[in-house]
């Protein structure tokens, strides 16, 4: 074996949100050996990293990787796309907000073709998590979010929830579930609950550091390794006896697949990347949640106690037809002016927000390099807003009129001095759809770029037991195989695919 290349029974590429679970529960086993390969440094120790409350202090830094977006025609062209680069990639930057995925986003994922992936056989992998799973706790749960809870619960007359991961819920309204520890504000990161317990235990876990996985190592369709550059500018390839793991995200997954030259053949031709494997859903099928803000001044200062200042949501549904919410809110104890000072309106000095996001929107996008060189970020072009019947933005807009009723209520409506944006003035359907689209911000949750499906689906990448199809000895197990958006936010849903990853993988290796 030459000299600067390193064998291990799994290498996981990507020490995020699912790769550290994978390591971790892959390394219980002492005689099975794992080597992961992380872009960012540990978060051990770093408190910028763990105070939960410090997370808006992390995003366009230097332990962000900042995605831009392509031109967004019909929505805002200006979104920046955090993804963190550090031990438990996004869990360690994100705001921790804990919904276990609805039993109607597990099936619709079944019907799309990921056969063993529906809503009773995956409760078993929520109860296997680690983290600490909490609501929001009584010291951290702020005046103002507690009056926009009961202004919402009888102005609206849904259900208050405590506690959202307790039962199925179509609507209602109350503080979220967190991955934190309350008594500390620190998170209960993946990588806090299943690396930090462990990594210097276990001989058989090796963390390759601020080390960048650029190209896969192949002989012919088989996955043997993975070519990577360590801190200082040395090149290893890193070999698995038994299997890769793809763990980089729903952006970067499929960017080190396509360098590799797998995905579809005429881009890559283009790129003058070689094709090893023709797979046209390679960047295809690009989710996320996109979401509006409206924001109102308030008479003075807000209390300074929460968790991290977006501690309480809202679910509606409008259509009673649909199998779960179709409207989710955002409560910001912040007024959340990045976007709309870009259309010239003023941050209030005391302000909140609600953001209005659309959980299982209609318009899909795609990701695609635009130059064969590695180092070059991806295309993300989410198509906000495209889809046909225009349910994305119009969602936004009845989100707009549903906040708006919520803040005339009381108690809420006497903290509020005025609505800032888009201000009340404006007022129809398409003034309110043009403001609703320009100042969109995106949830943070891009998945679906190597979605999971059955063989007859030409643009699946992934087979339900998340191996790649046409290739051997490698699997991807993060957030891009999602067929389909969770309706509520998908943290806890990644952490899931990682669990029954581990299954699949072991069940492969007896
Ligand atoms: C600001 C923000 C707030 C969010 N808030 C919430 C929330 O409150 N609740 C919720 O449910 N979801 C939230 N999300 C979304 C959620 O965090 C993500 O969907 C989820 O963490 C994604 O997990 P993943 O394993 O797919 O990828 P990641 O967690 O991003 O892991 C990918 C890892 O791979 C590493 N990596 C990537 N490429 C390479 C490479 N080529 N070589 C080596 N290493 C590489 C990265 O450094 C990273 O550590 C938020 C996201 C953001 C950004």
């Amino acid at each position: 074996m030459p000299e600067h290349t390193h064998e291990y029974d799994y290498v996981v590429v990507g020490g995020g949100t699912a790769g550290s679970v994978i390591a971790s529960r892959l390394t219980e086993n002492p005689d099975v050996s794992v080597a992961v390969i992380e872009g960012g440094p540990s978060d051990v120790d770093r408190d910028d990293v763990l105070t939960l409350r410090r997370w808006m202090g992390l995003l366009g830094g230097d332990l962000d990787y900042d995605y831009p977006t392509t031109e967004q025609p019909r929505g805002n062209s200006h979104i920046r796309h955090s993804r963190a680069r550090v031990l438990g990639g996004c869990s360690s930057h994100n705001t921790l907000i804990s919904f276990k995925p609805l039993p109607s986003d597990w099936d619709e994922w079944e019907r799309a073709g990921a056969t063993g992936w529906g809503a009773v056989p995956m409760e078993a992998y929520f109860a296997r998590l680690k983290n600490n799973i909490v609501s929001v706790d009584e010291k951290d749960r702020n005046a103002i979010a507690r009056d926009f809870v009961d202004a919402a619960q009888s102005t609206l007359g849904v259900p208050r929830v405590e506690g959202f991961n307790k039962k199925p819920f179509t609507d209602g309204v109350g503080f979220f579930d967190l991955s934190y520890h309350p008594e500390n504000n620190k998170r209960s990161s993946a990588s806090v609950a299943y690396l930090h317990p462990v990594m210097d235990e276990r001989p058989n876990l090796h963390l390759f550091l601020e080390t960048w996985a650029y190209k896969l190592e192949l002989d012919g369709t088989r996955a043997e390794g993975v070519h990577v550059r360590t801190k200082d500018g040395r090149e290893l390839l890193v070999k698995a006896r038994n299997e890769v793991v793809l763990c980089a995200g729903a952006v970067d997954t499929p960017r080190l697949l396509l360098h590799s030259g797998i995905g579809p053949r005429a881009d890559l031709e283009a790129l003058g990347i070689p094709v090893v494997l023709d797979l046209p859903g390679v960047g295809e099928n690009l989710l996320d949640h996109p979401e509006s803000v409206i924001v109102w001044e308030t008479h003075g200062p807000i209390p300074e106690n929460s968790a991290m200042d977006s501690d309480a949501g809202l679910f509606v549904r409008r259509d009673p037809e649909h199998a779960g919410p179709d409207l989710m809110f955002h409560f910001y104890q912040i007024p959340f002016t990045d976007n709309p000072e870009r259309l010239g309106y003023e941050r209030p000095e005391f302000g909140v927000s609600m953001t209005p996001n659309i959980p299982k929107p209609k318009s899909r996008g795609r990701l695609y390099l635009t130059s064969a060189d590695p180092e070059v970020k991806p295309a993300l072009d989410f198509r906000y807003f495209t889809d046909e019947d225009d349910y994305d933005a119009r969602t936004l807009v009845d989100g707009i009129r549903i906040a708006r009723e919520v803040a005339r209520s009381e108690p809420l409506a006497h903290w509020l001095k005025r609505e800032v944006c888009p201000g009340p003035e404006v007022q129809g359907d398409e003034e309110l759809s043009e403001y609703a689209r320009k100042v969109a911000h995106t949830v943070y949750h891009p998945a679906g770029t190597c979605k999971m499906g059955a063989a007859d689906d030409e643009l699946a990448v992934v087979d339900p037991e998340l191996r790649v199809r046409g290739l051997n000895g490698i699997r991807i197990a993060d957030a891009s195989v999602f067929p389909t958006m969770t309706a509520v936010n998908p943290m806890i849903g990644v952490l899931m695919v990682g669990e029954k990853a581990v299954e699949l993988i072991g069940g492969d290796a007896r």
